[in-house]
Protein backbone atom coordinates (compact mmCIF):
# COMPACT_ATOMS: atom_id res chain seq x y z
CA UNK A 1 0.00 0.00 0.00
CA UNK A 2 1.08 3.68 -0.76
CA UNK A 3 0.81 6.05 2.70
CA UNK A 4 0.94 9.52 2.25
CA UNK A 5 3.02 10.95 5.34
CA UNK A 6 1.95 14.60 6.16
CA UNK A 7 3.36 16.44 8.97
CA UNK A 8 1.83 19.71 8.75
CA UNK A 9 2.59 23.32 10.84
CA UNK A 10 1.20 26.24 10.49
CA UNK A 11 2.84 27.72 6.99
CA UNK A 12 4.48 24.68 5.95
CA UNK A 13 3.55 21.32 4.92
CA UNK A 14 6.33 18.29 4.85
CA UNK A 15 5.19 14.87 3.02
CA UNK A 16 6.75 11.94 1.75
CA UNK A 17 4.50 8.72 -0.24
CA UNK A 18 5.63 5.71 1.26
CA UNK A 19 5.60 2.21 -0.22
CA UNK A 20 4.91 0.67 2.96
CA UNK A 21 5.80 -3.32 1.07
CA UNK A 22 9.14 -2.39 0.47
CA UNK A 23 9.33 1.04 2.63
CA UNK A 24 10.77 2.74 -0.25
CA UNK A 25 10.54 6.57 -0.55
CA UNK A 26 8.53 7.43 -3.74
CA UNK A 27 8.66 11.03 -3.69
CA UNK A 28 8.92 13.62 -1.02
CA UNK A 29 8.82 17.28 -0.53
CA UNK A 30 7.71 20.29 1.29
CA UNK A 31 5.08 23.26 1.00
CA UNK A 32 6.09 26.53 2.45
CA UNK A 33 4.82 29.95 3.46
CA UNK A 34 1.23 29.20 3.49
CA UNK A 35 -1.11 31.83 3.72
CA UNK A 36 1.63 33.96 2.70
CA UNK A 37 2.21 33.52 -0.90
CA UNK A 38 3.05 29.83 -1.71
CA UNK A 39 6.26 27.70 -2.68
CA UNK A 40 6.60 23.60 -3.07
CA UNK A 41 9.76 22.09 -3.62
CA UNK A 42 8.86 18.03 -5.18
CA UNK A 43 11.34 15.12 -5.39
CA UNK A 44 10.61 12.04 -6.89
CA UNK A 45 12.74 8.76 -6.24
CA UNK A 46 15.52 9.41 -8.15
CA UNK A 47 13.93 12.52 -9.61
CA UNK A 48 15.56 15.98 -9.81
CA UNK A 49 14.15 18.05 -6.77
CA UNK A 50 12.23 20.76 -8.39
CA UNK A 51 10.90 24.00 -6.57
CA UNK A 52 7.97 26.05 -7.70
CA UNK A 53 6.35 29.11 -6.53
CA UNK A 54 2.67 28.28 -6.21
CA UNK A 55 -0.41 30.55 -4.55
CA UNK A 56 -1.28 28.65 -1.23
CA UNK A 57 -4.03 30.91 0.54
CA UNK A 58 -4.33 27.98 2.73
CA UNK A 59 -3.65 24.21 3.36
CA UNK A 60 -5.91 22.94 1.02
CA UNK A 61 -4.13 24.45 -2.12
CA UNK A 62 -0.62 22.94 -0.66
CA UNK A 63 -2.43 19.43 -0.24
CA UNK A 64 -4.15 20.08 -4.30
CA UNK A 65 -0.58 21.12 -5.15
CA UNK A 66 0.97 18.16 -3.23
CA UNK A 67 -1.38 15.94 -4.93
CA UNK A 68 -1.12 17.22 -8.67
CA UNK A 69 2.58 16.44 -8.34
CA UNK A 70 2.31 13.03 -7.28
CA UNK A 71 -0.29 12.31 -10.10
CA UNK A 72 1.11 14.61 -13.11
CA UNK A 73 1.84 12.73 -16.13
CA UNK A 74 5.57 13.80 -15.82
CA UNK A 75 7.27 13.88 -12.47
CA UNK A 76 4.47 12.09 -10.79
CA UNK A 77 4.95 8.75 -8.86
CA UNK A 78 1.07 7.27 -9.18
CA UNK A 79 -1.63 6.97 -11.93
CA UNK A 80 -4.45 8.57 -9.45
CA UNK A 81 -4.97 9.22 -5.79
CA UNK A 82 -7.03 5.81 -5.68
CA UNK A 83 -2.87 4.41 -5.41
CA UNK A 84 -2.81 6.36 -2.34
CA UNK A 85 -4.41 3.47 0.53
CA UNK A 86 -4.32 5.95 3.50
CA UNK A 87 -2.78 9.10 4.77
CA UNK A 88 -0.97 9.01 8.19
CA UNK A 89 -0.51 12.66 10.00
CA UNK A 90 1.79 13.74 12.55
CA UNK A 91 -0.13 15.16 15.54
CA UNK A 92 2.11 16.96 18.19
CA UNK A 93 -0.21 16.49 21.74
CA UNK A 94 -2.52 13.77 22.13
CA UNK A 95 -2.35 14.45 25.86
CA UNK A 96 -3.59 11.61 28.23
CA UNK A 97 -6.11 10.88 25.27
CA UNK A 98 -4.30 8.99 23.18
CA UNK A 99 -1.77 6.35 24.27
CA UNK A 100 -1.36 5.30 20.63
CA UNK A 101 -2.00 6.35 17.10
CA UNK A 102 -5.81 6.07 15.89
CA UNK A 103 -7.69 5.57 12.82
CA UNK A 104 -9.39 9.24 12.50
CA UNK A 105 -13.03 9.61 12.98
CA UNK A 106 -15.26 12.87 13.83
CA UNK A 107 -14.69 12.12 17.96
CA UNK A 108 -10.78 11.84 17.33
CA UNK A 109 -10.89 14.63 15.34
CA UNK A 110 -12.98 16.67 18.80
CA UNK A 111 -10.39 14.60 21.15
CA UNK A 112 -7.35 16.35 19.13
CA UNK A 113 -9.05 19.62 19.47
CA UNK A 114 -9.68 19.32 23.13
CA UNK A 115 -5.78 19.07 23.61
CA UNK A 116 -5.19 22.18 21.50
CA UNK A 117 -4.57 24.77 24.95
CA UNK A 118 -1.34 22.06 25.75
CA UNK A 119 -0.15 22.80 21.77
CA UNK A 120 -1.32 25.93 20.59
CA UNK A 121 0.90 26.25 18.17
CA UNK A 122 0.98 22.76 16.74
CA UNK A 123 -1.96 20.79 17.07
CA UNK A 124 -4.58 23.59 15.50
CA UNK A 125 -1.99 23.35 12.49
CA UNK A 126 -2.18 19.38 12.62
CA UNK A 127 -5.56 19.90 12.56
CA UNK A 128 -5.85 22.03 9.67
CA UNK A 129 -4.27 19.70 7.64
CA UNK A 130 -6.37 16.77 8.24
CA UNK A 131 -9.31 18.32 7.44
CA UNK A 132 -7.68 19.63 4.06
CA UNK A 133 -6.84 15.93 3.52
CA UNK A 134 -10.14 14.90 3.74
CA UNK A 135 -11.41 17.34 1.68
CA UNK A 136 -9.18 16.28 -1.08
CA UNK A 137 -9.28 12.70 -0.58
CA UNK A 138 -12.66 12.04 1.20
CA UNK A 139 -12.82 7.83 0.65
CA UNK A 140 -9.30 7.78 1.87
CA UNK A 141 -8.36 6.38 5.60
CA UNK A 142 -6.40 8.86 7.86
CA UNK A 143 -4.34 8.06 10.62
CA UNK A 144 -3.61 10.29 13.73
CA UNK A 145 0.27 9.45 14.97
CA UNK A 146 1.06 11.38 18.43
CA UNK A 147 4.60 12.62 19.37
CA UNK A 148 3.34 12.51 23.34
CA UNK A 149 1.82 8.98 22.51
CA UNK A 150 4.39 6.60 23.16
CA UNK A 151 5.17 8.15 26.50
CA UNK A 152 2.00 7.32 28.34
CA UNK A 153 3.22 4.51 29.68
CA UNK A 154 5.23 6.46 32.03
CA UNK A 155 4.97 6.27 35.95
CA UNK A 156 3.18 8.88 38.30
CA UNK A 157 6.36 9.30 39.65
CA UNK A 158 8.10 10.45 36.56
CA UNK A 159 5.30 12.59 35.01
CA UNK A 160 4.13 14.26 37.96
CA UNK A 161 4.97 17.98 38.67
CA UNK A 162 5.91 19.15 42.51
CA UNK A 163 2.80 21.72 42.04
CA UNK A 164 -0.45 21.81 43.46
CA UNK A 165 -2.61 18.83 42.57
CA UNK A 166 -5.31 20.54 41.51
CA UNK A 167 -3.48 21.88 38.29
CA UNK A 168 -3.46 18.41 37.27
CA UNK A 169 -6.96 18.01 37.99
CA UNK A 170 -8.32 20.87 36.68
CA UNK A 171 -5.49 21.63 33.70
CA UNK A 172 -3.94 17.96 33.34
CA UNK A 173 -0.24 19.90 33.95
CA UNK A 174 1.71 16.82 33.71
CA UNK A 175 4.94 15.58 31.71
CA UNK A 176 4.06 14.53 28.25
CA UNK A 177 7.30 14.49 26.33
CA UNK A 178 7.43 14.59 22.43
CA UNK A 179 9.54 12.68 19.58
CA UNK A 180 7.86 9.66 21.00
CA UNK A 181 7.74 8.70 17.33
CA UNK A 182 11.38 8.53 17.13
CA UNK A 183 12.05 7.25 20.63
CA UNK A 184 9.81 4.57 19.79
CA UNK A 185 11.59 3.63 16.08
CA UNK A 186 14.94 4.22 18.13
CA UNK A 187 14.75 2.05 20.72
CA UNK A 188 12.78 -0.79 18.28
CA UNK A 189 15.72 -0.69 16.02
CA UNK A 190 17.99 -1.11 18.85
CA UNK A 191 16.79 -4.44 20.10
CA UNK A 192 17.04 -5.57 16.81
CA UNK A 193 20.38 -4.75 16.85
CA UNK A 194 21.18 -6.47 19.67
CA UNK A 195 19.29 -9.72 18.89
CA UNK A 196 17.30 -9.20 22.31
CA UNK A 197 13.39 -9.38 22.67
CA UNK A 198 12.26 -5.49 22.99
CA UNK A 199 10.67 -6.19 26.08
CA UNK A 200 13.67 -7.31 28.05
CA UNK A 201 15.94 -4.34 27.28
CA UNK A 202 16.59 -1.44 29.14
CA UNK A 203 17.68 1.65 25.83
CA UNK A 204 18.41 5.13 26.89
CA UNK A 205 17.87 6.96 22.90
CA UNK A 206 19.25 10.45 22.69
CA UNK A 207 17.63 12.00 20.07
CA UNK A 208 19.95 15.22 19.72
CA UNK A 209 18.07 17.75 16.91
CA UNK A 210 17.74 21.36 17.11
CA UNK A 211 14.77 20.10 19.45
CA UNK A 212 16.31 17.18 21.53
CA UNK A 213 15.08 14.95 23.94
CA UNK A 214 16.13 11.80 25.89
CA UNK A 215 13.64 9.12 26.72
CA UNK A 216 14.54 6.01 29.16
CA UNK A 217 13.22 2.87 27.38
CA UNK A 218 12.28 -0.10 29.92
CA UNK A 219 10.82 -3.27 28.83
CA UNK A 220 9.53 -1.75 25.73
CA UNK A 221 7.55 1.20 27.16
CA UNK A 222 8.43 5.00 27.42
CA UNK A 223 9.76 5.23 31.44
CA UNK A 224 10.50 9.07 31.70
CA UNK A 225 11.44 11.56 29.04
CA UNK A 226 13.33 14.89 29.26
CA UNK A 227 11.02 17.08 27.87
CA UNK A 228 7.73 17.33 29.89
CA UNK A 229 4.43 19.26 29.33
CA UNK A 230 5.56 21.27 26.49
CA UNK A 231 9.13 20.82 24.50
CA UNK A 232 10.99 23.48 26.54
CA UNK A 233 11.90 21.06 29.07
CA UNK A 234 15.06 19.12 29.78
CA UNK A 235 17.86 19.88 27.30
CA UNK A 236 19.87 22.36 26.14
CA UNK A 237 18.69 22.88 22.65
CA UNK A 238 19.32 24.85 19.81
CA UNK A 239 17.28 27.55 20.35
CA UNK A 240 15.64 26.68 23.89
CA UNK A 241 16.63 26.68 27.02
CA UNK A 242 15.78 23.43 28.65
CA UNK A 243 15.62 22.91 32.40
CA UNK A 244 16.31 26.43 34.46
CA UNK A 245 15.99 27.37 37.77
CA UNK A 246 11.79 29.13 37.07
CA UNK A 247 12.74 32.00 38.95
CA UNK A 248 15.44 32.98 36.84
CA UNK A 249 11.46 34.28 34.78
CA UNK A 250 11.02 37.08 37.54
CA UNK A 251 14.58 38.12 37.82
CA UNK A 252 15.06 38.51 33.93
CA UNK A 253 11.67 40.03 34.11
CA UNK A 254 12.41 42.95 35.71
CA UNK A 255 15.31 43.41 34.89
CA UNK A 256 14.66 43.61 31.60
CA UNK A 257 10.83 44.85 31.57
CA UNK A 258 9.57 41.39 29.54
CA UNK A 259 6.37 40.10 30.23
CA UNK A 260 5.36 36.28 29.84
CA UNK A 261 5.61 36.71 26.31
CA UNK A 262 8.85 38.48 25.82
CA UNK A 263 10.20 35.64 28.44
CA UNK A 264 8.67 32.29 26.70
CA UNK A 265 10.53 34.27 23.29
CA UNK A 266 13.24 34.10 25.35
CA UNK A 267 13.88 30.53 26.30
CA UNK A 268 12.08 29.57 23.23
CA UNK A 269 13.84 31.42 20.59
CA UNK A 270 17.27 32.86 21.98
CA UNK A 271 18.23 30.32 24.33
CA UNK A 272 20.17 27.47 24.22
CA UNK A 273 23.77 27.08 22.35
CA UNK A 274 22.53 30.09 20.14
CA UNK A 275 22.41 31.96 23.42
CA UNK A 276 25.06 30.72 25.29
CA UNK A 277 27.32 30.80 22.11
CA UNK A 278 26.30 34.86 22.51
CA UNK A 279 23.89 34.56 19.16
CA UNK A 280 27.04 32.71 17.00
CA UNK A 281 24.38 29.88 15.88
CA UNK A 282 21.98 27.68 16.60
CA UNK A 283 23.84 24.94 14.54
CA UNK A 284 26.10 22.57 15.65
CA UNK A 285 28.67 22.77 12.48
CA UNK A 286 29.15 26.23 13.05
CA UNK A 287 29.72 25.90 16.80
CA UNK A 288 32.07 23.13 16.10
CA UNK A 289 33.85 25.38 13.59
CA UNK A 290 33.76 27.97 15.92
CA UNK A 291 35.22 26.50 18.82
CA UNK A 292 38.12 25.42 16.33
CA UNK A 293 38.58 29.09 15.37
CA UNK A 294 39.15 29.82 18.96
CA UNK A 295 35.70 31.02 19.87
CA UNK A 296 35.52 30.50 23.62
CA UNK A 297 31.65 31.00 23.81
CA UNK A 298 31.32 28.20 21.24
CA UNK A 299 32.86 25.85 23.06
CA UNK A 300 31.54 26.42 26.72
CA UNK A 301 27.82 26.00 24.31
CA UNK A 302 29.09 22.63 23.11
CA UNK A 303 30.12 21.50 26.74
CA UNK A 304 27.26 22.88 28.53
CA UNK A 305 24.71 20.93 25.72
CA UNK A 306 27.25 17.68 26.26
CA UNK A 307 27.20 17.86 30.49
CA UNK A 308 23.51 17.92 30.38
CA UNK A 309 23.15 15.07 27.85
CA UNK A 310 25.23 13.53 30.23
CA UNK A 311 23.46 14.33 33.17
CA UNK A 312 20.10 12.72 31.93
CA UNK A 313 21.81 9.32 30.63
CA UNK A 314 22.95 9.41 34.47
CA UNK A 315 19.68 10.03 35.51
CA UNK A 316 17.84 7.27 33.51
CA UNK A 317 20.47 4.62 33.92
CA UNK A 318 19.50 4.94 37.84
CA UNK A 319 15.49 5.61 36.86
CA UNK A 320 16.26 1.90 35.47
CA UNK A 321 18.53 0.41 37.52
CA UNK A 322 20.75 0.34 35.15
CA UNK A 323 21.19 0.50 31.06
CA UNK A 324 21.87 -2.12 28.20
CA UNK A 325 21.65 0.04 25.37
CA UNK A 326 22.16 4.13 24.35
CA UNK A 327 21.32 5.21 21.08
CA UNK A 328 21.98 8.65 19.41
CA UNK A 329 19.75 9.52 16.21
CA UNK A 330 18.68 12.98 15.20
CA UNK A 331 20.38 15.82 13.14
CA UNK A 332 23.55 15.87 16.02
CA UNK A 333 22.78 12.67 17.50
CA UNK A 334 23.34 11.04 14.09
CA UNK A 335 26.06 13.45 12.74
CA UNK A 336 28.79 14.81 15.27
CA UNK A 337 31.16 12.64 16.81
CA UNK A 338 32.24 15.36 18.69
CA UNK A 339 29.61 15.76 20.48
CA UNK A 340 29.15 11.74 21.33
CA UNK A 341 32.53 11.81 22.41
CA UNK A 342 31.78 14.21 24.53
CA UNK A 343 28.95 12.92 26.08
CA UNK A 344 30.33 9.54 26.57
CA UNK A 345 33.62 10.68 27.83
CA UNK A 346 31.53 11.62 30.66
CA UNK A 347 29.75 8.19 30.80
CA UNK A 348 32.87 5.77 31.59
CA UNK A 349 31.62 4.59 34.88
CA UNK A 350 28.88 2.41 33.35
CA UNK A 351 31.43 0.37 32.02
CA UNK A 352 31.15 2.09 28.34
CA UNK A 353 34.12 1.35 25.82
CA UNK A 354 34.36 3.60 22.60
CA UNK A 355 35.54 2.54 19.78
CA UNK A 356 36.98 5.79 18.10
CA UNK A 357 36.85 5.12 14.76
CA UNK A 358 33.73 3.70 14.78
CA UNK A 359 32.84 7.26 16.19
CA UNK A 360 34.56 9.44 13.83
CA UNK A 361 31.42 8.18 11.45
CA UNK A 362 28.30 10.21 10.14
CA UNK A 363 24.52 9.41 9.48
CA UNK A 364 24.55 5.64 9.25
CA UNK A 365 23.99 2.89 11.42
CA UNK A 366 26.38 1.39 13.73
CA UNK A 367 27.67 0.50 17.08
CA UNK A 368 30.66 2.82 18.54
CA UNK A 369 31.19 0.90 21.45
CA UNK A 370 34.00 -1.96 21.29
CA UNK A 371 32.80 -5.34 21.92
CA UNK A 372 34.06 -5.03 25.63
CA UNK A 373 32.40 -2.12 26.45
CA UNK A 374 29.67 -3.14 29.47
CA UNK A 375 26.34 -0.78 27.30
CA UNK A 376 26.45 -0.90 23.83
CA UNK A 377 25.93 2.49 22.51
CA UNK A 378 24.65 3.08 19.03
CA UNK A 379 24.15 5.66 16.20
CA UNK A 380 20.78 4.94 14.56
CA UNK A 381 19.49 7.55 12.14
CA UNK A 382 15.96 8.01 13.05
CA UNK A 383 12.94 8.00 9.99
CA UNK A 384 9.72 9.37 11.81
CA UNK A 385 8.07 9.58 8.57
CA UNK A 386 8.31 5.50 8.08
CA UNK A 387 7.36 4.57 11.98
CA UNK A 388 4.18 7.21 10.87
CA UNK A 389 3.49 4.56 7.78
CA UNK A 390 4.22 1.75 9.37
CA UNK A 391 1.69 3.06 12.17
CA UNK A 392 -0.55 4.10 9.51
CA UNK A 393 -0.94 0.38 7.58
CA UNK A 394 -1.35 -1.18 11.31
CA UNK A 395 -4.13 0.53 11.71
CA UNK A 396 -5.96 0.52 8.24
P1 LIG B 1 17.26 17.91 13.25
O1 LIG B 1 16.46 18.85 14.09
O2 LIG B 1 17.22 16.50 13.73
O3 LIG B 1 16.98 18.04 11.78
O4 LIG B 1 18.79 18.36 13.43
C1 LIG B 1 19.26 19.55 12.87
C2 LIG B 1 20.59 19.91 13.49
O5 LIG B 1 21.55 18.86 13.28
C3 LIG B 1 21.24 21.12 12.85
O6 LIG B 1 20.78 22.31 13.43
C4 LIG B 1 22.69 20.90 13.16
O7 LIG B 1 22.99 21.53 14.40
C5 LIG B 1 22.85 19.42 13.35
N1 LIG B 1 23.72 18.81 12.32
C6 LIG B 1 23.41 18.44 11.07
N2 LIG B 1 24.51 17.95 10.43
C7 LIG B 1 25.55 18.03 11.32
C8 LIG B 1 26.94 17.69 11.28
N3 LIG B 1 27.50 17.16 10.20
N4 LIG B 1 27.67 17.92 12.39
C9 LIG B 1 27.12 18.46 13.49
N5 LIG B 1 25.81 18.79 13.59
C10 LIG B 1 25.04 18.57 12.52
Amino acid sequence: MNVLVINCGSSSLKFQLINSDTEQVLAKGLCERIGIDGSLTYQPEGGEKVKSDKPMPTHTEAIQYVIDALTDAGTGVVKSLDEIGAVGHRVVHGGEKFASSVVITDEVLQAIEECNDLAPLHNPANLIGINACQKLMPGTPMVAVFDTAFHQTMPEEAYMYGLPYEYYEKYKVRRYGFHGTSHSFVSKRAAEIVGKPYEELRTIVCHLGNGASICAVKNGRSVDTSMGLTPLEGLVMGTRSGDIDPAIMEFIAKKEGLDIAGLMNMLNKKSGVLGLSNNLSSDFRDLDAGAKEGNKQAAVALKVFAYRVAKYVGAYAAAMNGVDVIAFTAGVGENSGPVRADVLGYLGYLGIEVDEEANNTRGEEITISTPDSKVKVMVIPTNEELAIARETVALV
